[in-house]
């Protein structure tokens, strides 16, 4: 029996597509690729896809966190953080 079991079992996120955006502000936080998953992973409700090709980004984001940080994705577009 799982950690998650025992909590009550695992609520399901919900998925929504970011911001496909031409190029940042000059003061915005561009956050890379990596390598093996998403670029954050939290606790929060929200998963977050790329606008364009719809890989998961970021995994598990507070309602209105990060908001206006763009996550630049595998495909090389740019993806904004929704305000909330
Ligand atoms: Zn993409």
């Amino acid at each position: 029996m799982s950690a998650d079991h025992l909590a009550g079992g695992r609520r399901a996120r919900r998925r929504q597509r970011l911001i496909l955006i031409e190029a940042p502000e000059p003061d915005t936080k561009v956050i890379a690729p990596k390598t093996g998953g998403p670029l954050f992973r939290g606790v929060g409700e929200y998963d977050y896809a790329c606008a364009r090709c719809g890989a998961l980004l970021c995994a598990g984001l507070g309602a209105g966190a990060l908001a206006g940080v763009v996550f630049r994705c595998w495909c090389g577009a740019l993806n904004q953080v929704p305000p909330p």
